[in-house]
């Protein structure tokens, strides 16, 4: 931390920075130039909250120079993690890997034929939700266990993983036969004790960034699930809240390499609740590729203008398929592959 003094701060309000700062844990460097004296902490105390120091008497300004996450920082893992999953696929490599399925499982009919056009798109994971977190408590609020069993089934017959959302800690016991992978909601992320918990869960967990959730707050997230010891932790960038109305939501891209930078984990994209529209969904998720995204989650649905949620902003199959033949055409112009499909229909 440093700490840059007012220039008419008094030799007694330097003397009891420093005092706090000793108390703390810090090791401090004084330089007292002609106008002004700073302080410079070394060391990372456990607890320490740097505004505490921007508002005490005689201070300017006062930063922090250390990550508040350990864990989570690039510089745990510099080499970046690759989270695994069964059937040999893996999230953090060379292979762009690609979710995609409906908003939330709606029958077997509805699940199956879903999965079948996932798996033939060249897709590795069918999302689908069972547990809805619905903004009005009137709105479909999903199948639950039997939409889980639905999953299991239908991702089993066309060989891919499944990934859904897990909303509350009385779930994840219920969850854990059924999933590949947990996906934490942008409702979420701040669930601190279901993050708490999922550390402790040995199965990967993505973790949506919060609609009004900075950089920092997604990592002191992941923090949360690291420390538990759960090191398989995929994040998801997929829009937040702005000015902006004419999209759902503001598809942050600017995210993925600044998340790239500052940890080591991978970083997949939703372009679908980036933006909410399905015209704009393909555009997105070349961008976020182009981008570094280590994978991409979208909502497709058979029938999207029959879906019980996001009707909107899911794919219909034939434009996924389309998606996918060109992000296979884009990914090896940043490094990257994404497999042709094993399945076909
Ligand atoms: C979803 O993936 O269907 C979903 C509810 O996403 P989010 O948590 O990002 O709103
Ligand atoms: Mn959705």
């Amino acid at each position: 931390m440093i700490v840059a003094m007012q220039e008419a701060a008094t030799e007694e309000q330097i003397q009891s920075v420093i005092e706090r700062m000793v108390e703390l844990g810090f090791n401090v460097h004084r330089t007292t130039g002609a106008q002004q004296t700073i302080l410079a902490g070394v060391g990372t105390p456990a607890h320490f909250d740097v505004h505490e120091f921007q508002v005490c008497s005689g201070v300017h300004e006062a930063y922090r120079i250390s990550s508040p996450y350990k864990l989570a920082g690039r510089s745990f893992r510099p080499e970046g993690t690759i989270v695994r999953f069964a059937n040999g696929v893996s999230i953090g490599g060379d292979e762009v890997v690609v979710m995609a399925g409906p908003c939330s499982v709606e029958s077997r009919e509805q699940i199956l034929l879903s999965a079948q056009q996932v798996a033939a798109s060249g897709a590795k994971f069918l999302r689908g939700g069972a547990f809805k977190p619905r903004s009005s408590p009137y709105s479909f609020q999903g199948m639950g266990l039997e939409g889980l069993k639905l999953l299991r089934e239908v991702g089993d017959i066309t060989g891919l993983l499944v990934i859904s959302e897990v909303m509350e800690i009385s779930q994840i016991e219920l969850m854990l036969p059924y999933v590949d992978c947990f996906q934490v909601g942008a409702r979420n992320m701040q669930n601190f004790n279901l993050l708490r918990e999922l550390g402790y869960v040995r199965k990967p967990v993505l973790l949506k960034r919060g609609i009004a959730a900075t950089i920092e707050e997604v990592l002191l997230s992941a923090e949360y699930i690291l420390a538990g010891g759960n090191y398989d932790l995929v994040l998801c960038e997929r829009g937040i809240r702005t000015f902006e109305t004419y999209t759902r939501n503001t598809m942050d891209i600017s995210a993925i390499p600044v998340l790239k930078k500052l940890t080591h984990l991978p970083v997949v994209a939703d372009p679908s609740h980036g933006v909410g529209r399905r015209d704009m969904v393909p555009a997105m998720a070349f961008a976020s590729v182009a981008a570094g995204a280590d994978g991409l989650l979208m909502e497709m649905h058979p029938n999207p203008e029959k879906a019980f949620s996001d009707g909107a902003q899911s794919l219909f199959p034939q434009q996924l398929d389309k998606l996918m033949d060109g992000l296979r055409a884009l990914a090896p112009v940043v490094g990257r592959y994404i497999a042709k499909p094993a399945y076909a229909l």
